[in-house]
């Protein structure tokens, strides 16, 4: 599998270190609300990332962590009376229902930074015995930036920029350091953290952010891992610092491959509570859709891409065209599966563990290339609906249907999609003969082939029932 690398800008080719397992760490959420569907993108696209790396026979030990301390995480648990660890553990449950509705494998780990607070802690004193931190007046700790001379290299900072303190290093509470670029390793407590602090050499305080993932990282994939991906907000600061602290404190490198994901915009714009357009699962399940179709929408663009979620039409009303879209596309994939699986004699589809041993995807070959190649998801998508066009159930074998069944499913398990139920529910109790020659008359229609239309309604007439046509599509009725 290929995928574009951001510290070489390049698309190359994976492969795992160990020569066995592909080993890779993404960052997780901030378990401080719920998660938006922009958050949704990164996660679903990671996943579906892990799953086409996994369906081509490549192993993966996929490490996701809980971001559960933080500013934000200790601002509203106290805005919500509760213990920072009442507070995150709701929304670390809320998060993992999500993520289950919406397909995502669980990660093989998902530490919790809070439960690593004494690994931070060692890592802060090694860096500060290498002469990479420092310990300001108030009891905090600052990585020394310009101590690391690879520094600014993921997101090609240059010197300048450095010294006059890039955008986003600084924040407001960071004023006791010998440079602006300098960030938290340790913060020291603060009136406001309340019951939130720890024991350190430094004295009582918390971790800063960036260091969490560079603890955690180190714990369960070493030194040296295969990959390590998040959003594209996160290349500058939050992985230059991991790289700085990390490699710092190593001296290896700290990952092979840097894989960041374009945000999600709604409208056009950024996604904002204040503009109305920030989005749940919870209100697209509340506007009548489903995590599948919001699935769907996610993986429509490249990774590389940004993505537009159009909720609203041209009249501004919130009717979610894109969602809508995605139900359409999936009812289509369903009514194929439903015929495929009439030819094939309703065979059972084998678990996602089954099919990692398929290996030849038949028609559907093409679009599981286009995922192992830098994961082009509109791609594969595309080549799924080609392959729907060209397979035809009606003249396959049931063998042939079976196989082609499969290669489908293996194509849909990389991209993490369910079917749906088929909407026209007259088409299950019909006969798997008819149901074949109604989707058959269905395709025809579509081709604008009347003819071949006109004469398969006949075909299907003569056997004793009527094919309606109908605004979803059609029904199938027995003749009187
Ligand atoms: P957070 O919970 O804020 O730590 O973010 C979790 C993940 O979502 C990170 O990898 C972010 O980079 C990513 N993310 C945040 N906003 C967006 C967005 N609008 N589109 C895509 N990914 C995002
Ligand atoms: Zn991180």
């Amino acid at each position: 599998m290929k995928l574009f690398d951001t510290m070489s800008r390049s698309v190359r080719e994976l492969s795992p270190r160990d020569g066995q397992t592909y080993r890779f760490y993404c960052c997780g959420p901030t378990v401080y609300g719920p998660a938006h569907i922009g958050n949704f993108r990164t996660f679903v696209l990671q996943d579906v990332f892990r799953r086409s790396l996994e369906l081509s026979g490549q192993p993966t030990f996929h490490v996701r962590n809980l971001t559960d301390v933080d500013d934000k995480t200790i601002r509203d648990s106290q805005a919500a009376s509760m213990s920072l660890g009442a507070f995150t553990d709701l929304w670390r449950d809320r998060f993992h229902t999500d993520c289950d509705k919406l397909s995502l494998l669980r990660p093989h780990l998902e530490p919790s930074a809070v439960a690593h607070i004494p690994h931070q802690i060692a890592m802060i004193s090694e860096l500060m015995e290498k002469g990479h931190a420092y310990r300001s007046p108030d009891g905090s700790v600052y990585y020394r930036v310009s101590s690391f001379s690879p520094y600014g290299r993921l997101s090609r900072l240059d010197q300048r920029e450095l010294k006059e303190g890039a955008s986003g290093a600084v924040t407001d509470d960071e004023y006791d350091k010998d440079s602006v670029s300098d960030f938290a390793l340790w913060k020291a407590r603060r009136p406001e953290d309340g019951d939130n602090f720890w024991e350190s050499p430094w004295g009582e305080g918390r971790p800063g952010w960036h260091l969490e993932c560079s603890a955690m990282c180190r714990e369960y994939l070493g030194d040296s891992f295969d990959l390590h991906s998040g959003g594209v907000d996160l290349v500058f600061p939050h992985h230059e610092n991991e790289i700085a602290q990390s490699e710092a404190c190593t001296g290896h490198v700290m990952a092979d491959h840097w894989f960041h994901l374009t945000h999600l915009l709604v409208d056009g714009g950024k996604m904002s509570k204040s503009l109305g357009n920030f989005y749940t699962l919870e209100q697209i399940e509340k506007a009548g859709f489903s995590a599948a179709e919001l699935r769907y929408v996610l993986i429509s663009a490249h990774y590389r891409q940004p993505l537009n979620f159009v909720a609203r039409d041209q009249d501004g009303n919130e009717s979610f065209p894109a969602l809508q879209g995605a139900r359409q596309a999936l009812q289509r994939l369903a009514r194929f599966d439903a015929a495929l699986s009439a030819k094939a004699g309703n065979v059972e589809i084998p678990d996602y563990e089954t099919l990692l041993t398929v290996k030849d995807g038949a028609s559907f070959e093409g679009a599981f290339e286009a995922l192992q190649n830098d994961l082009n998801t509109p791609d594969a998508l595309g080549r799924v609906f080609s392959a729907t066009k060209q397979v035809k159930p009606e003249s396959l074998s049931p063998a042939e249907a079976a196989k082609e069944r499969l290669g489908f499913h293996r194509v849909l398990a990389a991209l993490g999609l369910e079917l749906p139920p088929v909407a026209v529910e007259a088409v299950a109790e019909a006969p798997p003969e008819i149901a074949l020659l109604a989707e058959a008359r269905r395709e025809a229609k579509s081709a604008k082939n009347w003819a071949e239309a006109d004469r398969l309604r006949d075909e299907i007439a003569s056997q004793g029932w009527i094919v309606k046509d109908t605004k979803e599509g059609y029904e199938l009725c027995p003749k009187n």
